[in-house]
C-alpha cells in the first residue's frame, strides 16, 4: 500500500523565456509519465526569478505548449487564470521572495551563510591575481575576517549592497546516486562558497530550487544533464537545512543530426513550431519520449496510455539522444494514419478554413476524401496542398494553361466533357465513369494522349499538370465540375 509519505511528487520547473523547447517538453513528459505511472503528483513550478527574461507572456507561451501536449499538472498555476492550484504555492518563484529570505536568514543565523560586501570588481581582481600567480583551478576565497552578522545586517539596512554566500563548512567529496547515471562523485574542491542571494536581493537558482523542492515535498528530480554539476551545491544546501534529499535523475542531452547540441540552428526546436507545421501533439510526445528512453517491449509507436504503462526510470538512458527529423516525420505520419477520419477531420478543418479551402464536408464525402489522402499525409499541413484542388474557391485557370487554351481541339474537348457530365445521372463520377467518359471524348474529338488529357486537366484543376485526376474527379461533385469547365471556357 502506498502511504502519502512515499507518494511520488515530481515537478517540471521551467525558466520561461519563450515557447517550450523540445528538450523542455521531454523533461516535462518524463516527469508527467513518472508521476502517472506511480500514481503520483505532477507539479508545474515557474522559475521566473530573472524578471527581465521570464515575463508573464513567456510563461503563457510555455503553459500553452504544455496544454497543447496535454501534460496537465496537478499543482501549479492554472493554465487559464494563472491562479495557484494546490497546497504548496505560490508556484511562481517571483512570488516566493519572503520564503527565500527566511531560509537565507536561517543559514545566516547558524553561521552557514554570510554577507559578502566585496564588489564585482574586487572579486574580479582576486581572480585575476590568482590566475597571474598560476592557480589552475580558481575558487573564491572566503573574506577573512567575515563581517559579523549584526554589523552586516545594519550595513545592509543602511543601504549597502552585499551578496549572501553559502559557507562550505567542510571540504569533502559528495557522492550522488543518480537514477540514470549511477554513482557520480563530486570532488571536494569542485566548488567554493557560492552565492545564494545576489546583492540586488535576487535569490540564485540552486538556492530557490532546494528550498522549493523541499517545501513542495518533491521526491524525484528528473531534469536535464546540464544541471548535474549544480547538484553538488544543492546537496550541500539540503544537508545544511536538514531536508531529506530527493532522488535525482539527469537525462541525456539531445543532439541534432550533426551531433551538436540541439539548438535553433537545427531548425524548429519549439513545440509551438511543430504545432504550426502540422505535427500532432501525441506524435511529438511519442517521438520525444524515445529521446533517452526506450520501451521495454521495443515499441516505437506508443499512445499516452502505453507510455504511462511502460515508463520507468530504469529505462532512461545516459547516452546522448539524436533528434532525427525523419523519424519524427514517420512517427507523425503513423499517428495521422491511426486517427479515425472524424477525428482527423476535426483537426484539419481549421487549417483548411484558414487557407480559404471549402469542400463538401458531409460524412460520406469526408470518408472518401480521407481514405485517398490520409496515406499521403505526413503532417496536417500536407492536407492543404492535397485538398486545395477540391475547393471551388481555389479554382483558377493559371498562366501555365495558356498553350492548352490555344489548341484548336480544346473547346471541342470541353464541350464533349460538359455534355458527358450533364448526361451523367449521379452526383459523382466514379473512377470508372471518368475513364469511360474520357474514352468517349477521345473517340468523338479524335485526339489522344496529352492532347486529350491536358485540356481535361485544365477544365478540372485549372492547370495542365499536377494532382491525379482519377483520384480527384470522384471527389468533385458534378456541379463543381460543370462550374469549372464553364469558368475555363470563359477564360478562352
Ligand atoms: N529552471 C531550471 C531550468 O529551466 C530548472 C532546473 C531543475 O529542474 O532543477 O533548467
Amino acid at each position: 500500500m502506498t502511504s502519502s509519505k512515499d507518494a511520488v511528487r515530481v515537478r517540471f520547473a521551467p525558466s520561461p523565456t519563450g515557447y517550450l523547447h523540445v528538450g523542455g517538453a521531454r523533461t516535462a513528459l518524463y516527469n508527467y509519465l513518472f508521476a502517472k505511472s506511480r500514481g503520483g503528483t505532477f507539479i508545474l513550478r515557474i522559475e521566473d526569478t530573472d524578471l527581465e527574461r521570464s515575463t508573464e507572456e513567456s510563461m503563457r507561451m510555455q503553459i500553452g505548449d504544455l496544454a497543447w501536449l496535454g501534460l496537465d499538472w496537478d499543482e501549479g498555476p492554472d493554465p487559464v487564470t494563472l491562479q495557484d492550484k494546490g497546497p504548496h504555492g505560490p508556484y511562481r518563484q517571483s512570488r516566493r521572495a519572503g520564503i527565500y529570505m527566511e531560509h537565507a536568514d536561517r543559514l545566516l543565523e547558524r553561521g552557514l551563510a554570510y554577507y559578502d560586501f566585496r564588489t564585482d570588481a574586487e572579486l574580479e581582481g582576486l581572480k585575476a591575481a590568482a590566475a597571474a600567480a598560476g592557480a589552475a583551478h580558481y575558487q573564491i576565497e572566503r573574506p577573512n575576517p567575515l563581517v559579523p552578522l549584526a554589523e552586516a545586517r545594519s550595513r545592509v539596512a543602511a543601504g549597502e549592497k552585499a551578496a549572501i554566500r553559502f559557507l562550505i563548512k567542510e571540504k569533502r567529496d559528495y557522492v550522488l546516486r543518480d537514477l540514470i547515471r549511477g554513482e557520480v562523485t563530486f570532488p571536494s574542491d569542485m566548488v567554493g562558497d557560492f552565492v545564494i542571494m545576489r546583492s540586488n536581493g535576487m535569490p540564485v537558482y540552486n538556492f530557490c530550487c532546494v528550498v522549493d523542492d523541499a517545501l513542495m515535498e518533491i521526491t524525484h528530480v528528473l531534469r536535464a544533464e546540464e544541471h548535474l554539476s549544480n547538484t553538488v551545491r544543492q546537496m550541500m544546501l539540503y544537508e545544511a537545512f536538514g531536508y531529506a534529499l530527493p532522488e535525482f535523475g539527469h537525462m541525456s542531452i539531445i543532439l541534432g543530426s550533426d551531433r551538436q547540441k540541439l539548438s535553433k540552428r537545427h531548425g524548429a526546436t519549439s513545440c509551438h513550431e511543430y504545432n504550426e507545421r502540422g505535427y500532432l501533439p501525441e506524435a511529438l510526445e511519442n517521438f520525444v519520449a524515445l529521446l533517452g528512453w526506450s520501451s521495454p517491449k521495443g515499441d516505437e509507436i506508443l499512445s499516452r496510455g502505453q507510455l504511462i504503462e511502460q515508463f520507468s526510470t530504469e529505462r532512461l538512458n545516459a547516452a546522448p539522444a539524436v533528434f532525427d527529423e525523419q523519424k519524427l516525420a514517420w512517427v507523425n505520419a503513423t499517428h495521422v494514419r491511426a486517427l479515425a477520419n472524424g477525428e482527423l477531420w476535426e483537426r484539419l478543418k481549421p487549417r483548411l478554413e484558414k487557407e480559404g479551402i471549402s469542400v463538401p464536408e458531409d460524412r460520406a464525402w469526408v470518408d472518401k476524401a480521407l481514405d485517398v489522402f490520409k496515406p499521403r499525409m505526413t503532417t496536417l499541413l500536407d492536407a492543404v496542398a492535397l485538398f486545395r484542388p477540391l475547393s471551388d474557391a481555389a479554382f483558377k485557370v493559371g498562366e501555365e494553361s495558356r498553350d492548352v487554351l490555344g489548341w484548336a481541339e480544346t473547346p471541342k474537348i470541353w464541350d464533349a466533357w460538359e455534355s458527358g457530365l450533364r448526361g451523367h445521372a449521379a452526383e459523382y463520377l466514379s473512377e470508372g465513369d471518368f475513364q469511360t467518359l474520357q474514352d468517349r471524348i477521345k473517340d468523338a474529338v479524335g485526339v489522344k494522349g496529352k492532347q486529350l488529357f491536358m485540356p481535361i486537366r485544365v477544365a478540372i484543376i485549372g492547370r495542365p499538370s499536377g494532382a491525379e485526376l482519377k483520384e480527384l474527379v470522384p471527389l468533385l461533385p458534378k456541379s463543381s465540375l460543370l462550374k469549372r469547365v464553364q469558368e475555363a471556357r470563359a477564360s478562352l
